[in-house]
């Protein structure tokens, strides 16, 4: 029972420059966050331990008492969140919900819709190499040009086309909101499930700052780590009626045994995100990106190329547009990365790059909301983005800002 700096030093030293990185630097991949210590505790429980095959009260395995009170938590936690009928908080990421939730609903060969990867849709939507891309028939939609939005229209005419099984309205770059309900309407009118993939979105929704899907589609996916702030983790969500469905296509369907420490964890990340502090903190994620691309959108900014899609946004993430800048998206992230911003590049609609360069940025405020940053610091890190994508710019006084936000934000600080 050695502790790990003793045991193995190789990897006790990786994980230690992994939290100078997450401490010194700022995280605006949007699609992270920084988990609670209280979340990690749980996750690095004697949980791992267990193995728990079936569902709380109907295992496989026998001393399941404690993972059962552990895992029945966690489903009437989150179920209570969304105000969902079901939930299985088994899934041990996203895309194993995505998986899950489309075997549950499909056979092999149905015709599925989703958005197009390029126009902000997930891999897991269908995507050609993709599981979604290889069993199912997929008929993408798009964002429209001029708006930077979802076309509705182009969404029902597809509908009516395609006659497809299953409709996935969700995203993983995207700045602004769905509109479930028109989404429902068209699922309704061709005899189609909606399954809403809410991973992006779900802390704000769970925050009540962004319409909830739970009310529209039949079944709802998410992870627990982005704007949710938990373990890395998928769940499914659904109306009762699928309910058996939905648990045999995750166990025995798609997985075995469950992760009970991560289940611990994500049932204390639910609590969290019931709490007003988490909501306090959905509102600066959000105000921090509003204030992102409004910054991003000023003259001396714009002069250089630079330009938000859709012109703004709703949510926790701007897409920056670099079609007409003389940076690609790889060497914009990589200029960020240098003044110790993380961001990720990302395909724009139409990229005239290709997808290893890309003409755009996705950066998201989650995480330093999380770090408690406030509206303040957020214009300070816009105006610090802003300077480092401009034709010239000076790189060490950048870094010196960075190191002051991070300095006025201490990040895990009883870990070393
Ligand atoms: N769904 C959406 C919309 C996502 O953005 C992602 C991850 O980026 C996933 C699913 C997959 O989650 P995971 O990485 O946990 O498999």
């Amino acid at each position: 029972n050695q502790p790990l700096h003793e045991l193995d030093p190789d990897v006790a030293a990786a994980v230690d420059a992994e939290l100078n990185r997450q401490q010194s630097t700022l995280e605006m991949i949007a699609s992270e966050n920084f988990a609670p210590v209280a979340v990690m505790e749980a996750q690095g429980s004697v949980l791992t331990n267990k193995y728990a095959e079936g569902y709380p009260g109907r295992r496989y395995y026998g001393g399941c008492e404690h993972v059962d009170v552990v895992e029945r938590i966690a489903i009437e936690r989150i179920k209570e969140l969304f105000g969902a009928e079901h939930a299985n908080v088994q899934p041990h990421s996203g895309a194993q919900a995505n998986a899950a939730a489309m075997f549950a609903l499909l056979k092999p060969g149905d015709t599925i819709m989703g958005l197009n990867l390029a126009h902000g849709g997930h891999l897991t939507h269908g995507m050609k190499i993709n599981f979604s891309g290889k069993l199912y028939n997929v008929v993408a939609y798009h964002v429209d040009d001029a708006t930077g939005q979802v076309d509705m229209a182009e969404v029902e005419k597809l509908a009516k086309e395609s006659q497809p099984k299953l409709i996935v309205a969700g995203w993983s770059a995207y700045p602004r909101q769905l509109d479930f309900a028109a989404f429902r309407r068209i699922a309704d009118e061709v005899g189609a499930y909606l399954m809403v993939d809410m991973a992006h979105f779900a802390g704000l929704v769970a925050a009540g700052l962004h319409p909830n899907p739970v009310p529209h589609a039949h079944v709802v996916t998410t992870t627990t780590h982005k704007t949710l702030g938990g373990p890395r983790g998928g769940v499914i969500l659904s109306t009762a009626d699928l309910a058996k469905k939905i648990n045999s296509a995750v166990f025995p369907g798609q997985q075995g045994g469950p992760l009970e420490h991560v289940i611990a964890a994500k049932a204390v990340s639910f609590k969290v995100a019931a709490s007003e502090e988490f909501k306090e903190r959905q509102q600066r994620t959000l105000e921090g990106a509003r204030l992102l691309a409004e910054r991003l959108m000023r003259d001396d900014v714009t002069s250089a190329g630079v330009s938000v899609l859709s012109g703004g946004t709703d949510v926790h993430l701007v897409l920056v547009d670099l079609r007409h800048s003389e940076l690609d998206g790889q060497q914009a992230e990589d200029r960020l990365h240098e003044v110790g911003i993380t961001v990720n590049r990302n395909a724009v609609p139409n990229d005239p790059r290709p997808p290893m360069v890309t003409s755009g940025l996705r950066i998201g405020t989650p995480a330093l909301a999380t770090r408690g940053f406030t509206a303040e610091d957020f214009a300070e890190v816009a105006d610090i983005i802003a300077e480092a994508l401009k034709p010239v710019y000076d790189a060490e006084s950048l870094k010196a800002r960075v190191s002051a936000l991070a300095d006025r934000h201490p990040l895990y600080a009883g870990l070393k």
